[in-house]
């Protein structure tokens, strides 16, 4: 077969957050995580537009500065990054 575009390596893929977020305070450091720092977890969160519990993803990491744990928007996350954790 041919390539006539390669893919791009989602496992190469960063992203620079701070810490902090709505839910609890941060220390502010900024941060590049990378798919390792990530860790997935399932769980309900409270949908308002529905007035209903849903199934949710969250992606969260550990800050090194102040060892809280952050959680990152998913819509920051590429559909294929989150694949990637996903499957870990
Ligand atoms: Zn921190």
């Amino acid at each position: 077969m041919r390539i006539l575009e390669e893919g791009r390596n989602w496992n190469d893929w960063v992203l620079q957050v701070e810490c902090k977020n709505t839910n609890y305070s941060g220390c502010g450091a900024l941060l590049e995580v990378n798919i390792a720092d990530i860790t997935h977890t399932k769980g309900s969160r409270y949908n308002y537009g529905w007035g209903c519990y849903e199934n949710a993803h969250f992606y969260s990491f550990i800050c090194p500065c102040c060892g809280s744990k952050k959680y990152i928007d998913e819509k920051k996350i590429p559909d294929q990054v989150k694949e990637i954790i996903k499957k870990r």
